[in-house]
């Protein structure tokens, strides 16, 4: 699937499609928001978007009932071209809006939540209603969580707030006190062996419920006793997961209580490293600056563009609160100009032979470098508006910068 976009992307390009929509206002009761779960049919929406349409032929303002109308059509029609409801389910807002004066434009969003939707809604207001949306904008990133002893095992992920246990299961080890019979060296032996495929089990089971989430910040692993720091320390965790553990706490118990007590044991230690990752980011970029040669360091939009197309780029860095769009124009001959601004020109006209501009491509200018970075394979982190870090990228380097893997003249 080519147009598969990475889980930071999407959400940027989720907040950001939401703060457009909260400003914006009807002039009437006549903006439509409807809710789609996963598990709803799109058939059932379109019946239900139907008697709602014929009801809406009751509304005594004309122009309200004309744009209701016009808004429910709208929405069906863009129904048709989802034949199932994607994972986390669908919201739409369409309708007139209030474009200053007398003047209103018609606006539609197709949003797929970051996070799944359980309910079907459909409200008329004179404000698309998003307040079952508000929670998702919260940054959320996951930890991989691990409890265990001997005896048993729960895997979980910690996601925002919320503790999810994903399996819980029980060992075969046997007991540490010895049936009559037995040699002692033979029963240790066995001991040894279960507790080693036990340790083998929940590193497979980690395996399978972390690897593959990219949004997974670290893992922390809990438990009674000494046992988890032996699992940590012999490394049966996958090796990309083993680089990801940030440490070990103490739990009493090894089930999904155990999984509840290991964040709160471990709350100091994951917020810090929230905060650590854009101040280490940063810092690094800033170390490099200092050096006499500029060392591994740029910034600057242009300047950073060129050196992510040139390869150059490791990791790029760019501010969220950059509220910028990248424009182009293509005019009838044939002629290109692109360029950033906040504003994007309503009819421009060619700089070069004054005719007319048939082709306006606009976009969001921090979706245009993470199209560019994914185009050549580099990794864009994007650093939040309002820390100390994120405050200083936007005003000393423009809100785009770069650490990069070698340098380049230019
Ligand atoms: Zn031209």
């Amino acid at each position: 699937m080519g147009d598969e976009v990475s889980v930071e992307r999407a959400r940027y390009d989720f907040k950001k499609a939401m703060q457009d929509i909260v400003d914006l206002r009807g002039r009437g009761t006549e903006l439509i928001s409807v809710y789609v779960p996963a598990h709803k049919q799109i058939s059932d929406v379109t019946s239900y978007l139907r008697n709602e349409y014929s009801q809406s032929t009751n509304i005594k303002s004309k122009s309200t009932r004309k744009n209701v109308m016009g808004a429910i059509e709208s929405i069906m029609a863009r129904l048709k071209t989802f034949k199932t409801v994607p994972e986390n389910g669908l919201v739409l807002f369409c309708g007139e809006v209030a474009a200053g004066g007398d003047q209103t434009r018609m606006v539609q969003y197709v949003l797929e939540p970051p996070e799944p939707m359980t309910v079907f809604l459909y409200r008329c207001d004179s404000t698309f209603f998003i307040e079952p949306l508000t929670d998702m904008l919260r940054e959320k990133k996951s930890y991989g969580l691990i409890v265990m002893d001997r005896s048993e095992a729960s895997i979980g992920l910690l996601i925002g707030k919320k503790v999810n246990l994903i399996k819980n299961f029980d060992s075969q080890v046997p007991r540490k006190h010895r049936q009559g019979g037995q040699s002692a060296q033979r029963f240790e032996r066995l001991i040894e062996l279960a507790a080693h495929e036990f340790f083998k089990k929940i590193a497979n089971n980690a395996e399978e419920a972390f690897l593959e989430r990219e949004d997974l910040q670290g893992i922390i692993v809990g438990g009674p006793g000494a046992t988890k720091d032996f699992f940590v320390k012999e490394g049966y965790l996958h090796h990309e997961l083993q680089k990801k553990v940030v440490d070990t706490f103490d739990t009493g118990y090894t089930d999904e209580y155990g999984l509840k007590e290991l964040v709160t044991n471990a709350a100091a230690a994951l917020h810090d490293m929230d905060l650590m990752r854009e101040k280490d980011l940063i810092q690094r970029l800033l170390s490099e600056i200092r050096k006499q040669d500029g060392g591994l360091s740029a910034y600057g939009e242009d300047h950073v563009r060129e050196l992510l197309i040139a390869g150059a780029v490791d990791t790029l860095l760019v501010s969220e609160g950059l509220d910028l769009k990248r424009v182009k124009l293509t005019c009838n001959n044939g002629h290109v100009k692109e360029f950033t601004t906040k504003n994007p020109p309503s009819k421009p006209s060619c700089d070069q032979c004054d005719s007319p501009v048939e082709d306006v491509e606009e976009m969001d200018l921090v979706d245009h470098f993470f199209e560019l970075s994914e185009t050549v394979g580099s990794k864009l982190e994007l650093i939040s508006a309002d820390s100390e870090e994120g405050e200083m990228l936007i005003k000393a380097f423009g809100g785009v910068a770069a650490l990069l893997r070698f340098q380049v003249m230019m």
